[in-house]
């Protein structure tokens, strides 16, 4: 099967309505398909596609009943759902959109009306999926947000209390940031901070890891599920990468350096601790470092 972007699952309990929809659908997208609403839900569920077309009248499960629990389910809830039924009649319409349907086709359906209104709903999903991608990341360096790393650092917080497993958080600040503003302009400031993406793309490297901008030149990074031998090394590895890395000053015609300082610190959550003594004790930790001369990790 060759790779479609979007997926439209079909769920309806009538193999030629299904048949049907799939021939005319099959081109663009990649069809997933449920003959009753119990399959449905977990196909949903487990495979997260893009639009879901919904029968109403099926026997065991009927539609209304099926996007009740889409809706109830956060890993579902966002998914569009459009009926397609040959349940006429406003009273009917006005309770499939009451219950959070996104459209409602009448059967006979005419196909190109299909296609146009799966793509509405494609152009929308897009859309939202944009604003919600600028919301969590920081467009200078495209790295995550604040935002976005403090939704995760609570959930691997959780996480590690239930497991019992060791956090790392560092917190990471450019040396003498305000010079190199003055050396060499607050453009060429912004071309270093965007090279800090690179550099922990390239020493983070578990997909549980994740680093964030905190604010101005300051950085932050979560390591889930790794104790202080293994941060440490991660440290000053990021420490030395960032060192090491030549960025180039166009205007000057000159290579120039950053270094970091770096507050690690590791805990394994308990119902004694708190998570914004946590960020604190990382935040006394890089002033420690900074006291100390700079280009240095703390711990
Ligand atoms: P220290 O080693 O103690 O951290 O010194 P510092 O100069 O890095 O720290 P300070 O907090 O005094 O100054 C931070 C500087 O970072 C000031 C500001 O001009 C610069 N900065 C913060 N955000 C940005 C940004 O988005 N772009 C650029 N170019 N500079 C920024
Ligand atoms: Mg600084
Ligand atoms: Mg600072």
């Amino acid at each position: 099967m060759d790779h479609k972007e979007y997926t439209v699952l079909i769920i309806d309990d009538q193999e030629t309505s299904i048949t049907a929809l799939s021939r005319i659908l099959e081109t663009q997208y990649t069809i997933r398909k449920a003959n009753n609403g119990i399959d449905g839900i977990g196909m949903a569920e487990a495979f997260q596609p893009d639009v879901i077309l919904l029968d109403i009248m099926m026997i065991d499960m009927d539609g209304y009943a099926v996007i009740t629990q889409l809706k109830k389910n956060t890993a579902t809830k966002d998914i569009p759902v459009i009926f397609i039924t040959a349940l006429y009649g406003d009273e009917n319409e006005e309770k499939g959109l009451a219950l959070g349907a996104a459209d409602y086709i009448i059967k006979p359906f005419s196909p190109a009306i299909v296609k146009l209104r799966i793509r509405n709903q494609i152009k929308m999903l897009d859309q939202f999926r944009e604003i919600q991608h600028l919301s969590m990341h920081d467009q200078l360096t495209r790295l995550p947000n604040r935002r976005n790393f403090e939704n995760r650092l609570c959930l691997e917080w959780r996480r590690s209390h239930r497991e019992g497993t060791p956090l790392s958080l560092m917190m990471i600040d450019i040396d003498r940031f305000k010079n190199y503003n003055d050396t060499y302009g607050h453009q060429q400031g912004d071309v270093a901070l965007q090279t800090m993406k690179d550099i922990f793309d390239k020493t983070l490297k578990r997909p549980t890891d994740m680093a964030a901008r905190w604010g101005g030149e300051e950085f932050i990074a979560l390591l889930p599920n790794t104790d202080l031998e293994g941060s440490s090394k991660i440290a000053e590895e990021l420490r030395g990468n960032t060192e090491a890395s030549e960025i180039m000053c166009p205007m000057k015609n000159t290579v120039t350096r950053i270094t970091v300082s770096i507050g690690l610190c590791v805990w394994t959550p308990d119902k004694d601790y708190n998570l914004d003594e946590f960020i604190s004790q990382a935040d006394t930790l890089l002033y420690n470092a900074k006291n100390m001369g700079r280009n240095q990790v703390c711990f």
